[in-house]
């Protein structure tokens, strides 16, 4: 078992699959069931690839295998596990999809649309709720309560890629950034990015994908091992251990030089440039001393800065009320870390009108009578 914790040091385990479907299955997997049932080997592919074109539905008609395999092998295996229960478009374009599964629970997916024409960005979930803790997120409030398979991974980029197509664009990066750490569901984390990568399926290119974490040590030098050619996205959001124990309660367990230790092997490993994420909540992580400390983690280390001012979701999980800089103290943070030298931008904070903070569409529809699509 990997050794991952909870933020109240439980070992986390792998939750067996809940509802199987043909988006379980790799082409070879897939060819190995399909030869058990008696059926050539050679179907799986062409199978699989009429399910991806769909985006989670098959158009049988356009299927050579034939109607046989496709009714014997769906009367027990579903295309896909997942429905789209609810849809909710910001003004900014920013699409959030509620999708739910069979045993009832949900995660939430969201599809930005990037300022160039024609593309967009997707954000998936890796997990139902979350078990790291961070004070700041409505994603952890009810705990963890199962990891996802690989295929309800691949069925929420699926989900996306129909949305964005049915707004004219396409899906070009995508992000593990939602519900859960992708670092604790490791291996269906890394499921999932072999079929949306693989070209006859989601086509979507490895670098085109980022996996993000709190900063699971093992977790980040065995992405770097895996040499997935992906890159990784480290939530900081403090540079001192104080302040982020707090903030992010892994930290007890990861302390701030270790990550940033294995940020650097990750980089040395991969080649790829980080991305720290630092969500900036005012009077907490803002002085102009975490500023210089921040800068101090930097030097000589080739990463950019994601500044992301905070996205308010009422009283924490601690029971504290954060709350989002003043303008004025986000520039001069900024300015002091480019001042050393450090690669930093504000991220925009997207979908602010439906809810687009992790974790908040589900705890908003889970409090309404019925979910609105
Ligand atoms: S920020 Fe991410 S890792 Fe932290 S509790 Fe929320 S979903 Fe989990």
């Amino acid at each position: 078992m990997f050794p991952f914790f909870d933020s109240r040091d439980r070992p986390l385990y792998n939750n067996s699959p809940v509802t199987a479907a043909l988006t379980d299955y790799d082409i070879p997997s897939l060819e190995a069931r399909l030869g058990g049932d008696g059926f050539l080997p050679s179907h799986a592919s062409r199978l699989l690839k009429a399910l991806y074109r769909g985006n989670g539905t098959i158009d049988v008609e356009s299927l050579t295998p034939g109607k046989r395999l496709l009714a014997r092998l769906t009367s027990d295996l579903p295309p896909r596990s997942s429905q789209l229960i609810a849809r909710h478009v910001s003004a900014d374009g920013t699409t959030k999809l509620l999708v739910g599964f069979a045993d009832g629970n949900a995660v939430e997916t969201v599809l930005m649309p990037s300022h160039r024409e024609g593309v967009a960005a997707g954000c998936v979930s890796s997990q139902v709720g979350c078990a790291m803790g961070c004070d700041f997120c409505a994603s952890t409030r009810g705990g963890l309560v199962r990891n996802l398979t690989a295929g309800e991974i691949v069925e929420q980029f699926l989900h996306l890629r129909a949305a964005a197509a049915s707004a004219g664009r396409r899906v070009k990066t995508l992000v593990f950034m939602g519900m859960g750490e992708p670092l604790a569901n490791f291996d269906n984390v890394v499921g999932a990015i072999g079929r949306i990568s693989d070209r006859r399926l989601g086509a979507l290119g490895r670098r085109q994908i980022t996996v993000s974490t709190v900063g699971l040590v093992p977790g980040i030098d065995k992405l770097a091992e895996a040499d997935l050619n992906v890159h990784l996205a480290l939530s900081l959001h403090a540079p001192d251990d104080a302040t982020r124990e707090r903030l992010v309660p892994p930290n007890r367990r990861y302390p701030v030089a270790d990550i940033m230790a294995a940020a650097r092997r990750f980089r040395a490993r991969s080649g790829r440039v980080p991305t720290i994420e630092y969500c900036m909540l005012a009077g907490v992580n803002d002085s102009d001393e975490q500023a210089e400390m921040l800068a101090g983690l930097m030097d000589g280390f080739r990463a950019h800065v994601n500044l992301i001012p905070y996205n308010a979701i009422g009283p924490d999980v601690s029971g504290a009320c954060y709350r989002r800089p003043e303008e004025t103290r986000m520039q001069r943070f900024v300015g002091i870390l480019r001042e050393r030298g450090v690669v930093a931008h504000f991220r925009a904070t997207r979908g602010d009108d439906v809810s687009a903070a992790c974790g908040q569409l589900r705890e908003t529809l889970a409090s309404q009578p019925t979910a609105s699509s």
